[in-house]
């Protein structure tokens, strides 16, 4: 089957502009490959560091970096004083509730198959997560939310947009609408969609991560709250006055050479044209899908139209999904994920093969990885 992708400009420039890899790379959804850029602007902080001083240095990177909440805070629909620099998605996410000091037993509502680590995280806040009502692929019923919402309504949403296990994209716009509607708060774990999908629709908080589909270094992330709700945190030490109050959930010691690569990878972002982005990385996901469904016995979790990168495959009986993740590293070079089901407890019935490429992945990978299965 031969298939062809929108944008390949977009596949030849991303490619190009960063270094080669060594293998086939499909595994963006865990980390992206870098550009030279935004591994030579975090280098180059990093010897300004070192010639000024750390101190020195950042504050010279002070304009620098609040260019880069502003672009962030774009993505998003907010302003740069909504956003936080943290140091993963994870670190925002304790970052908002440390902030919220919501009652132990308040009742969150997230989807069934919500990232464990979130749900362990609310749970180690004495908050209560309960499910939302989803369909047979995890995604969330919208009439059901709306009756959720109107009898008895949780403290917050909390949304996965794009799940870790899933290539599936919650539609995060509608439940923003109904939440908003009902006066609940929707916070949305973006890990898997800045970069990705749009994530500017509506929600009171978005948070994520630097090296996923931005392609920024590891050890970054983002916590973006519009003041409506950032008004009601109470930071461990607030800041002075005059200082956005969200700046309090920045970590006063931090890889401040990887914010500066972030912001050059959002850049690069933005440059490309987000729309461009998404409808190339949605032409992937579909040519993965239709390209590996029944290889082998490999099944594709995913319908072949979702508008992402992200393909999940169930192995065939008797073939272990680990393994398998090695032989491709190892015979093949091709770069994957294997997710177990403690990743979601509450929806993975068994493990799963991960294929996320990102915008320099070719047919031919994807064909190298259906004859290697
Ligand atoms: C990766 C991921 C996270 C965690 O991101 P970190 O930056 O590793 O903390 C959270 N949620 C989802 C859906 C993810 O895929």
């Amino acid at each position: 089957m031969s298939e062809s992708l929108p944008h390949e400009d977009l596949g030849a420039s991303w490619r190009q502009a960063r270094p080669r890899p060594a293998g086939r790379h499909l595994d963006s959804a865990a980390c992206s490959r870098q550009s030279h850029r935004a591994l030579e602007a975090a280098a180059h902080h990093a010897r300004h560091e070192a010639e000024l001083g750390g101190y020195v240095a950042e504050a010279a990177a002070d304009d620098l970096l609040q260019q880069g909440r502003s672009v962030i805070g774009g993505l998003a629909g907010m302003a740069a004083a909504d956003v936080a620099f943290v140091e993963s998605a994870q670190a925002a996410l304790v970052a908002l509730l440390t902030g919220w000091r919501l009652p132990a037993g308040s009742r969150v509502a997230c989807l069934p198959g919500e990232y464990s680590p979130n749900v362990a995280q609310l749970r180690t806040y004495g908050l209560r997560p309960e499910p939302l009502p989803v369909d047979g692929l995890g995604r969330i019923d919208l009439d059901g939310l709306a009756r959720l919402l109107a009898g008895d309504p949780p403290r917050f949403v909390h949304l996965t947009h794009i799940p870790s296990h899933r290539g599936v994209l919650q539609p995060a716009g509608e439940v923003a609408v109904l939440c908003r509607d009902a006066g609940v708060p929707l916070v949305l774990d973006a890990a898997q969609s800045l970069g990705h999908a749009d994530v500017d629709l509506g929600a009171d908080v978005v948070y994520a991560t630097s090296r996923k589909w931005l392609a920024g270094p590891r050890g970054v992330g983002v916590l973006c709250v519009r003041p409506a709700l950032a008004a009601q945190l109470t930071p461990v030490l607030p800041e002075a006055e005059g200082v956005p109050p969200l700046r309090a959930f920045e970590s006063g010691e931090a890889h401040v050479a990887g914010r500066v690569g972030l912001l050059v990878a959002v850049g690069e972002h933005l440059a490309a044209g987000p729309d461009r982005v998404r409808e190339r990385l949605g032409a992937l996901g579909r040519a993965t899908r239709s390209l590996l469904d029944g290889v082998g016995g490999w099944r594709v979790v995913e319908p072949v139209d979702e508008p992402t990168a992200t393909t999940t495959l169930v192995p065939p009986d008797g073939v272990d999904v680990v393994p398998t993740r090695t032989r491709l590293l190892n015979d093949h070079g091709i770069v994957l994920s294997a997710i177990g089901p403690e990743r979601a407890p509450g929806e993975m019935t068994g493990p799963v093969l991960r294929v996320s490429p990102h915008l320099d992945a070719s047919i031919d990978d994807l064909e190298a990885l259906a004859a290697a299965l």
